[in-house]
């Protein structure tokens, strides 16, 4: 009786094993959704019925693995007015309108992308946009989704007005009168999302599947999704998921990571538990929970232990009442409680994904990760801490001593107006030079994850892996950002890969070792054996699942 063959082989090109510094030439066999064999072992498995991937001017990797993506979200944005391409504000507010002329029986007109940079301040107003869209109420998410500008129909529908306290967890900007101005920051976004017409539950069904097939495009064959329940208005991705791991039409593999609703406490966590248990389902798990810990820096709702600088205070005259030294940006969840919910959480075996952006809620989310661990020991859980914009320097090496991930979004590490005219003055020079200090981070020992964060940003993790090694975004070579904090490609392709993998507790992905579900991707072209600058130009021409192609370009 003879071997059974493989059913798919990839031959005669370089073919890159994550935490090794270069590719090398290899053969890799792949049978029944597994790899089975490399080298001459896997060439020996080539059969009438095996298809061969030629893999010369290629590279073979394992799939991409997003650490932190919204896909759901992602992909009804897909759908609504996409403002992503744009900057200028003429162009933005053509392009609002064109979609609502395009969109009459729209009730809302909706959509996100805008750049903050593009608005002084990066406060649009509602006059503005009232030239667009006179006639309906408009919200419009910022490209980050801290922020969301709305129309002078949206402010009356929601009643916010001079009057209109700001809720704990957001703000409304004003004018010097305390009039709205039409720009809302935070939590105070949901005052206006919770008016929004219900989504319809085809319509996110189609939005997993179109944002499945944009992800798989990339090379991405994994997921976490940072958001899986009901946040801010935004309709429950719970089912959607759950539904089509039951059904089969989850092609990636998910790991969900469960709502944090921080305006309560620790009663939600039977909840969490239910969720858990009834949504582990095929290639769905969601067995993780979402804690936001703060906002971002640029509307300074980003935690930081030292106030943040203001220098734009007069031009802008948003920040009525609060004297700069006083702002230190929001903790979301009360540090005092914190380290209890996580403790808690990490004893019924949860994972925790932090949102953690400023040094402040760095160290929260670290502190209470320590108490997890005096309290319960070293549990198997890979907790992780994602965006690290600022992170102090005392806390760089704690991440290694309690085993939590360092969850990082690259393409944010670099020069551009967003970090360069709304970021660094109100940072100073000092918390400056702490920004994405993913070379620190590494050499501390701490286990690097990466993801994207779309779609607050581009979900191509080539282009992300590119700004990891190069500190300066695709096609933009100017002056690297903090270049001591590169990354080298292989570190890079680590994190997205291997990395990601661990924080997504898919230990039999991320890897190319023989008995790993077959979860691949072949980029066009081997980036290692080009220049830095060059990286950005790869593309994904395949990617599989198990065995099973889900993308071919
Ligand atoms: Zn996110």
């Amino acid at each position: 009786m003879t071997a059974p063959t493989a059913d798919l082989l990839f031959t005669d090109g370089p073919v890159y094993d994550p935490g090794q510094p270069a590719p090398r030439p290899d053969a890799v066999a792949v049978r029944g959704g597994v790899i089975v064999a490399r080298g001459e072992a896997a060439r020996q498995l080539a059969g009438p019925r095996t298809r061969r991937v030629d893999l010369r001017g290629r590279l073979l990797i394992p799939g991409f693995q997003d650490a932190h993506v919204h896909a759901v979200f992602g992909g009804l944005e897909l759908g609504q007015c996409d403002l992503t391409a744009l900057t200028d504000p003429a162009a933005l507010l053509d392009r609002i309108a064109a979609y609502a002329a395009e969109n009459p029986r729209a009730a809302w007109i909706t959509g996100a992308g805008w750049s903050l940079e593009s608005f002084p301040g990066g406060l649009p107003t509602a006059a503005q946009l009232d030239r667009a869209v006179p006639d309906r109420p408009a919200l419009l998410h910022n490209r980050d989704h801290h922020g969301a500008w709305a129309n002078s129909r949206a402010l009356e529908l929601a009643g916010i007005t001079a009057a209109t306290p700001d809720p704990a967890d957001g703000r409304i900007e004003r004018d010097a009168r305390g009039e709205p101005t039409g720009m809302l920051q935070e939590g105070a976004v949901g005052l206006v999302a919770r008016l929004l017409p219900e989504l319809r539950r085809a319509d996110l069904d189609a939005a997993l599947l179109r944002a499945q097939r944009l992800l798989h495009s990339l090379g991405i064959t994994a997921w976490q999704d940072a958001l899986v329940g009901r946040a801010q208005g935004m309709a429950d991705n719970y089912a959607v998921y759950r539904d089509a791991a039951a059904a089969g039409t989850l092609t990636a593999r998910v790991r969900g990571a469960l709502w944090w609703d921080r305006g309560r406490g620790r009663e939600q966590i039977a909840e969490l538990e239910a969720r858990r248990a009834a949504g582990r389902i095929g290639r769905f798990e969601p067995g993780t929970v979402k804690i936001m810990q703060d906002g971002i820096i640029e509307n300074r709702t980003a935690a930081l232990i030292d106030p943040y600088l203001n220098p734009a205070a007069a031009a802008c005259g948003c920040r009525d009442g609060a004297t700069a030294s006083a702002d230190r940006g929001l903790s979301f969840v009360d540090p005092d409680l914190l380290p209890g919910y996580v403790t808690e959480l990490d004893r019924l075996g949860f994972q925790v994904h932090f949102h953690a952006l400023g040094d402040r809620a760095v160290r929260e989310a670290l502190d209470a990760v320590e108490a997890a661990r005096a309290a319960n020991g070293e549990s198997a859980q890979r907790h992780h801490l994602a965006h690290l914009q600022v992170v102090h320097p005392d806390d760089v090496p704690r991440f290694k001593r309690l085993g939590a991930v360092a969850n990082i979004q690259p393409l944010w590490a670099a020069h551009e107006p967003q970090l360069d005219e709304l970021a660094i003055p109100v940072l100073g020079p000092e918390r400056t030079a702490r920004q994405y200090p993913f070379g620190d981070l590494l050499r501390s020992g701490a286990a690097l994850a990466a993801g994207s964060d779309w779609p607050v940003s581009s979900a191509d993790p080539i282009a992300g892996i590119h700004v990891a090694v190069n500190r300066s975004l695709p096609g933009r070579d100017g002056e690297p950002f903090l270049p001591g904090q590169r990354l080298t490609l292989a570190e890079a392709v680590t994190a997205y890969t291997a990395g990601s993998a661990w924080a997504n507790h898919l230990d039999d992905t991320g890897s190319l070792r023989v008995g790993a579900h077959a979860d691949l991707a072949v980029l066009d072209r081997d980036p290692f054996a080009a220049p830095a600058t060059e990286i950005h130009a790869a593309r994904v021409e395949a990617a599989f699942v198990g065995g099973e192609e889900v993308w071919s370009g």
